[in-house]
């Protein structure tokens, strides 16, 4: 044997864990098929807990075999902690191609619905832009050009409106799930991100006149202003959904 031959490094605890389920899941739809189950029957999901794990048994998984992944992280936890873990781990795997079906795993509050989960799997692959669900309102966060809270209340009542809407738009108005709508809260940088939606409105800041430009399609059609705005807006945002979706052959 040479004598300066190195000993192969040794393999870490978690190489040996990914690397055993990577194999146990080939090994598990290979002797299924070896039972008479058909190729196109089989989908790999593997059962891992830890966002970075999550990530490299798929890539694996992924490079091995053509099967159809499940991806899922399990015990992801409860509130933002599972929300985030979750969403962290599937766009990473999401956006390299890898995922055929998703499942978002939370654990509810006492009492709680468990539709949370399945609000938190569309959000994903909306906001991955691989699926729309419902249509989306971008506001902006506020800062110091933001002297009152009516940019968030107007946020609310907007999405509120849509959430109100959807289960008769979704008929009505094929396709207006993919609409995106802004709410932007000066209209010295408001404008642009307003643009950049299908519908958008811009409101005062400090010191700014009190007048709110609204944007369709990139182009300013209205100026808002008065006590009646949130009406007034939600009255451009209903005539734009019929105008863009309506006559699109959903049922009337
Ligand atoms: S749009 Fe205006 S109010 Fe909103 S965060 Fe940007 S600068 Fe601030």
């Amino acid at each position: 044997m040479d004598a300066n031959a190195r000993a192969p490094e040794p393999r870490s605890a978690r190489e040996v864990t990914i690397e055993a389920m990577v194999a146990s899941a080939l090994r598990s739809a290979e002797l299924a098929e070896a039972l008479g189950l058909p190729h196109d029957r089989i989908v790999l999901s593997a059962k891992v807990s830890s966002v970075p794990d999550l990530v490299e048994v798929y890539r694996r998984l992924a490079a091995r075999c053509d099967y159809p992944l499940h991806l899922g992280l399990t015990e992801a936890g409860m509130g933002d902690r599972g929300i985030v873990a979750s969403a962290a781990g599937l766009a990473i795997l999401l956006a390299e191609g890898i995922g055929d079906t998703i499942r978002v795993s939370l654990t509810p509050d006492p009492g709680a619905p468990r539709e949370r989960e399945v609000e938190v799997a569309q959000h994903i692959l909306q906001v991955m832009g691989l699926r729309s669900f419902a249509p989306q309102v971008s506001a902006c966060p506020g800062c110091g050009r933001t002297t009152s809270t009516f940019f968030q209340e107007l946020a609310r009542s907007v999405a509120d409106h849509l959430r109100a809407k959807m289960p008769e738009w979704r008929d009505r108005y094929p396709g207006v799930e993919e609409l995106r709508v802004a709410v932007m809260g000066c209209v010295v940088n408001g404008p642009g991100e307003s643009k950049h939606a299908d519908i958008g409105i811009s409101l005062p800041g400090t010191f700014e006149e009190p007048v709110a430009p609204v944007y369709v399609e990139g182009r300013l059609v209205r100026t808002l202003r008065g006590s009646d705005l949130t009406e007034a807006f939600l009255a451009l945002l209903d005539e734009y959904v019929e105008a863009r979706f309506g006559g699109r052959g959903g049922k009337s």
